[in-house]
């Protein structure tokens, strides 16, 4: 049997402070037996801190509450939530949640249970884990003992995610717990027990019923997740990733074609959200990372000389970011198009590498990657999954060469945040013109014209070219432009 002794005297030190020890004279004075749970609990095990407090209260959570924050002077902010029967106290740093010990059933359209009053244990009981479920008594009499019905400590010693009811019931009740065990099985790297992985397969279709919102805020713990492969890959592998993402779904598989494959899409997809979220804790990287080869399934052709191509996969991929944001109900806002613009730019840098870095080639991308150029940077070299060592060793030497272009090239001519020193108001008064097609087509030539160096980047020079390029067409000049 596994000693557990160790991990309960973390106990005493976690709750010998003020804020529990005036929950305790409270509850004792209003004769309300009052416990610590959830989250809070188990991370003082794990040693994760955290400022969430979950109290629940044998008696009436709103009158805990009311009470301890009277108790807690002008310091303490109380906001009641009368319908759900909960209470908070923000005091310090500190979200203490209130709320009286109940039990839950559901009905079989909707993960929103009916509730009653219960005991503790039936508070426990309809808990998503039993590393969830574990409470410390507050009252003075019994004050940090721990009540651990269904052997929570044991299963968070062997780092095991269990239900505490039979977990067909667990997950068929509220199908948002199945994201939630994939999502605590990557973040605090656990194991889900056999039976549970089991119970998640067989419900995974119920997912439908959750809200997209609460989907994508569980996936987003996942992908910000120190491994968000871990998760990812669970998802797969109890078929929630069918029912949430088929686009993801969808990159897996290998063809073979006169003893040619290609590489799996999926797997590769994963290796670059893991090598991205080794370098930075950006989420939108790490969705750019996850979607760049999004559309390589679409794009996939067979071709006799060159084997598998996935033409113009970046381009796609960027095209299909807004409708799976949209879908997914991600932000649309300057983070999808930051995650669009990589998706559709990450070839360049390759691309760009594996030729010879021309000066005009090393503006184009700066022009168009503007600040994020080194995000997309990091992106390209995760994107590196060659097992040829080789190969690895001379794309990687490669992107130095061109970091030290783009380092270069950005000293020289301050492409990055690049705004044309003419615009087309100037070439409308030069000539005359109407707002059109002409005068986009002279706005281009004088942006192809700086950023392939033939003109400096400059207004005088940039008003000189735009003037003779015109008068080639046979405009005639009406204005000065200063
Ligand atoms: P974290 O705060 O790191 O997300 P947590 O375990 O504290 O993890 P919360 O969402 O804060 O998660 O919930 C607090 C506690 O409430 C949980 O520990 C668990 O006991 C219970 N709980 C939360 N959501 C559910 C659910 N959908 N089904 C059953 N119990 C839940
Ligand atoms: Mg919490």
């Amino acid at each position: 049997m596994a000693n557990t002794d160790h991990l309960v005297d973390r106990l005493a030190e976690a709750f010998d402070t003020p804020v529990f020890k005036a929950i305790s004279e409270v509850a004792d004075g209003l004769g309300y037996e009052c416990y610590a749970v959830g989250g809070y609990v188990r991370d003082i095990f794990l040693r994760r801190p955290s400022g969430d407090i979950d109290v629940v209260v044998v008696g009436s959570g709103v009158t805990m509450a009311e009470t301890l924050a009277r108790r807690l002077g002008k310091s303490a902010h109380l906001s009641v939530f009368k319908s759900f029967g909960t209470a908070q106290i923000k005091w310090h740093g500190l979200e203490l949640e209130f709320v009286g010990a109940r039990r839950e059933s559901y009905r079989r359209d909707s993960r929103k249970p009916i509730v009653e009053d219960g005991t503790l244990e039936e508070d426990q009981y309809r808990r998503d884990f039993t590393v969830n479920a574990l409470a410390v008594c507050l009252n003075g009499a019994r004050f940090g003992e721990l009540v651990d019905p269904f052997d929570g400590l044991l299963d968070l010693q062997n780092r095991l995610l269990r239900t505490p009811a039979p977990p067909d019931i667990t997950f068929s009740d509220d199908p948002l717990r199945m994201m939630r065990c994939v999502r605590f099985a990557t973040q605090l790297k656990f194991n889900i027990e056999d039976e549970a992985f089991e119970a998640i397969r067989k419900n995974a279709k119920r997912i439908e019923i959750v809200s997209k919102e609460r989907i994508i805020d569980e996936f987003n713990k996942i992908m910000s997740s120190s491994v968000p492969s871990i998760g990812l890959v669970l998802l797969d592998e109890t078929g929630l990733l069918d029912e949430i993402f088929p686009e993801l779904k969808r990159l897996q598989g290998v063809e073979t074609r006169n003893g040619r494959g290609h590489k799996d899409n999926f797997y590769h997809t994963l290796q670059v959200v893991d090598n991205i979220a080794r370098e930075s804790d950006n989420l939108w990287l790490r969705w750019a990372a996850l979607l760049h080869d999004i559309a390589k399934p679409q794009c996939k052709r067979w071709d006799n000389v060159a084997g598998w191509t996935f033409h113009n996969h970046n381009y796609i991929g960027a095209k299909m970011v807004p409708a799976i944001f949209k879908r997914l109900k991600l932000p649309l806002n300057e983070k999808m198009k930051y995650v669009q613009k990589l998706v559709g730019l990450h070839m360049r840098p390759i691309v760009l590498s594996e030729d010879i870095v021309t000066d005009s080639a090393v503006r184009r991308l700066l022009f168009e990657a503007g600040d994020d150029i080194d995000d997309l940077m990091t992106l390209c070299e995760a994107d590196i999954t060659s097992r040829n060592a080789e190969r690895k060793r001379r794309f990687f030497a490669n992107f130095e060469l061109v970091r030290q272009k783009l380092k270069e090239i950005e000293q020289k001519d301050h492409i990055r945040n690049f705004k044309l020193p003419v615009d087309g108001n100037d070439i409308m008064r030069l000539f005359g013109l109407p707002q059109g097609r002409e005068v986009g087509e002279l706005r281009n030539a004088v942006k192809d014209a700086i950023l392939d160096g033939r003109v400096p980047n400059e207004r005088q020079a940039a008003l000189g070219f735009v003037i003779s390029l015109g008068e080639e067409k046979g405009l005639k000049r009406i204005a000065d432009v200063e």
